[in-house]
């Protein structure tokens, strides 16, 4: 069967990351991506983590705890557009993944936002390392959805095609709004 957004994007990151890899899960949520990032840097690697809520900190603090994997993990309260505050312009990461939207069953109030997601996505490119992938799963079902697919498709598809190669995933006739992918590779 033709695999989901969500389990596409675990696909592409396990194709590259590896051992002793620097990485991004810049939607932190119930910890999913973060704790499959860890288990592939391992402990010589490191993954950041960002989420504005702090249920998302402690909720991802116990799942990491839960599998030995705390020690190769920095989890900070604070927005994603902070990441260039956080991660030295010269050093470069592997991968990053973004899983945009709301946290579901939570405060839907607490959305990403085209602006921030943008600007976070701008500071990453810079330090993505040749071959290395973002990978961004989009959900438009909410309506601040919409305009963040928009901005994000915009800005993707005007990459310089020297540089990166850009992937689309998307079901096209399905109901209920499933998530969207884009991969964003630079090219080696
Ligand atoms: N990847 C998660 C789901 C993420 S849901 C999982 O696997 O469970 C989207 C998350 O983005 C929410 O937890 C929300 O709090 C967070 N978020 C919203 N704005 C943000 C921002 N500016 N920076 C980082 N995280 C943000």
């Amino acid at each position: 069967m033709l695999k989901t957004a969500l389990r596409f994007s675990h696909d592409l990151l396990e194709e590259i990351v590896i051992s002793g890899d620097v990485v991004v899960d810049a939607t932190m949520g119930n910890g999913n991506d973060t704790l499959f990032l860890a288990q592939l840097v391992e402990k010589t690697g490191h993954v950041y983590s960002f989420d504005v809520q702090e249920q998302a900190v402690i909720n991802t603090t116990k799942r990491l705890k839960e599998n030995s994997c705390e020690e190769q993990v920095t989890l900070l309260l604070q927005g994603h557009e902070t990441v260039g505050n956080i991660i030295e312009k010269t050093q470069t990461i592997r991968a990053a993944i973004f899983n945009l939207g709301y946290l579901p069953k939570s405060d839907k109030t607490v959305t990403t936002h085209e602006k921030t997601t943008l600007k976070a996505l701008r500071e990453l490119l810079i330090r993505l390392e040749k071959k290395g992938r973002i990978i961004l799963v989009i959900y438009d079902g909410h309506d601040e959805g919409k305009t963040e697919k928009t901005a994000v498709l915009d800005f993707v598809a005007n990459l310089p095609q020297e540089q990166f190669s850009v992937l689309n995933y998307q079901f096209i006739n399905q109901r209920n709004n499933p998530p969207s992918l884009i991969c964003i590779e630079k090219k080696g």
